[in-house]
């Protein structure tokens, strides 16, 4: 069974949004396996995002990571990557389709408030779960 990491970033948790997404996760059929809440360090932040490191935007993303509480959660489910990651919508919000979580719950302003974070891979998925899930 396949397995992905989803992260709620901290604009939808500080807009009370993490009820309405897990909802959405689990009317799709990703099952949530695990799941916490907590605040990223600035280490834990570099570690998960060193593909960016060096790109204009990621002193912007660190810093928005950084600002408040998120959730990340171990969804399970076949061909859980592609499915989530379709559920997400593109990643600027004002691509994203009709009832996608980020067309839904991003900031269409600013597209790195978009709401959630999904792998991309399944190598992606292998790595940045075992950041959070021992
Ligand atoms: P994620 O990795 O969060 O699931 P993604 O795979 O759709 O999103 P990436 O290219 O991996 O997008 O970018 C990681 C994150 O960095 C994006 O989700 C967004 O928050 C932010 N980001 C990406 N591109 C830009 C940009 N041009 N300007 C500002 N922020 C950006
Ligand atoms: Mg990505």
């Amino acid at each position: 069974i396949e397995k992905t990491l989803s992260i709620i970033k901290p604009n939808a948790v500080k807009q009370k949004h993490v009820g309405e997404i897990i909802s959405m996760l689990e009317q799709n059929n990703l099952r949530i396996s695990q799941m916490r809440m907590l605040q990223l360090d600035n280490v834990q932040a570099k570690m998960f995002y060193q593909e960016h490191i060096g790109k204009s935007f990621f002193d912007e993303l660190l810093n928005f990571m950084l600002s408040g509480e998120i959730v990340v959660l171990k969804l399970e489910g076949e061909n859980a990557i592609a499915r989530y990651r379709e559920l997400m919508g593109a990643t600027n919000p004002c691509d994203a389709k009709e009832g996608s979580i980020r067309e839904k719950f991003g900031d269409k302003t600013d597209l790195t408030q978009n709401a959630v974070h999904g792998s991309d891979s399944k190598e992606s998925a292998k790595r940045e779960l075992a950041l959070f899930f021992k």
